[in-house]
């Protein structure tokens, strides 16, 4: 096929997220921040991890950052640094991605799932209390900040005080949201932060990092990343190799330096997609008071045909996703944990309705336009 076809394609074509112009609209600096990496001749954690921590922790207002090799790691290990292992339960919700359960079983420890809230589809406070009161052996809890918008951290910390559980935050989406004026990663005892190349805040590769303000965190988190070294060649614990590539860091933190206004404009494209969607058939995403919604996705719900108004939008070259078809409690994978369907029937019936539109901060007003449009002509 020549190039023009493709070229012709690809012009009509709106991806999810499109990685290719998101480098592009910072190329020059991101090339220079690889560049000086490249010829420092220093690879593993030197002077761009050290700096990325200290600015990230800065941004946040952590007391401390440390750089991991990807968010799943970050779970793990800062789940590992609080003392969870194996015989303990770690509570977290259904729907969300399978990292979240799969770093629980890493660590030995057994997920535990409490059902989410219809309108913000995260951790409902009170469902998981009354799960937190009938399991003793839930040792840490992890609310998930899904599409980039908080859980309702409050009352599920009070929950988790009330019961002796440790908070990790999975802030793998949702990085820069707020909740009553805190950065997402910084309520509960740590935070687990993604830099997976679609994310807030994305790389090039793997990237993760914990945030905390509990010192003893991050010193462990910082062991268990390098063999459980506290000296070199001194093993406290046993650990892994999981680390951010200098490379990364450099890069990301180029990235850093943008990420408000990037953040600004993902929330301006998703604004756009609510005046443009009201009185269709569609339902935009919820927004909760005193937290700040980032949109790592923009997700509607559709009562009835989402399948069909997913397959039309296809076929005129939108492309769309379900972020999550199937709640965790329902994979294959953890059939072992002996949930049932209907045991989480909010987020069994909103793994239904959802669909995540593209949305990403190079996307242009008229493609934000075309896909509404679409959404309307298809639901009509
Ligand atoms: C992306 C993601 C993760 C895992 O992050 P990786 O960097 O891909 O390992 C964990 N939890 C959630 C909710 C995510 O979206």
């Amino acid at each position: 096929m020549s190039t023009g076809a493709s070229r012709r394609q690809s012009s009509t074509e709106i991806a999810l997220f499109d990685a290719g112009r998101e480098f592009e609209a910072a190329s020059a600096e991101l090339e220079a921040a690889a560049l000086r990496v490249l010829r420092s001749g220093r690879y593993i954690l030197g002077s761009e991890v050290a700096a990325f921590e200290r600015e990230v922790a800065h941004y946040l207002g952590a007391t401390d950052a440390v750089g991991v090799a990807s968010g799943t790691d970050a779970i793990e290990l800062g789940l590992r640094a609080v003392g969870i292992g194996s015989g303990d339960r770690v509570l977290t919700s259904p729907l969300t991605f399978f990292a979240t359960a799969s770093a629980i079983l890493a660590t030995g420890a057994q997920p535990v799932f409490a059902d989410v809230t219809p309108d913000t589809l995260t951790l409902d406070p009170d469902g998981t209390r009354e799960v937190l009161a009938g399991d003793g052996r839930i040792r840490a809890m992890i609310p998930v900040h899904l599409y980039g918008q908080p859980a309702d951290m409050e009352p599920l910390i009070q929950a988790a005080n009330d019961h002796g559980v440790t908070v990790i935050e999975d802030v793998a989406q949702a990085f820069g949201a707020r909740y009553a004026g805190s950065s997402a990663g910084t309520l509960g005892d740590a935070g687990a932060f993604s830099f997976f190349p679609t994310k807030n805040l994305g790389g090039f590769g793997d990237g993760g990092l914990v945030a905390t303000h509990r010192e003893d965190i991050a010193e462990r988190v910082r062991a268990l990343r390098a063999h459980g070294a506290t000296a070199k060649y001194h093993h406290a614990v046993i650990g892994r190799n999981s680390r951010l590539d200098e490379l990364q860091a450099a890069m990301l933190r180029a990235r850093l330096r943008h990420v408000d206004a990037l953040l600004a404009r993902r929330n301006e494209l998703a604004e756009r997609y609510d005046a443009a969607l009201v009185g269709s058939e569609v339902v935009s995403p919820a927004r909760a008071a005193g937290r700040t919604h980032t949109f790592h996705l923009y997700v509607i719900r559709v009562e009835g045909a989402r399948d069909e108004l997913r397959a039309r939008l296809r076929e005129a070259g939108i492309h769309t996703a379900i972020h999550y078809e199937v709640p965790l409690h329902l994979q294959e994978a953890l059939s072992g944990l002996n949930y049932r369907e209907g045991d989480f029937p909010v987020a069994e019936r909103a793994s239904k309705e959802i669909l995540s539109l593209p949305l990403f901060p190079s996307m242009r007003e008229s493609e934000v336009d075309r896909v509404a449009e679409l959404v309307w002509e298809a639901s009509d």
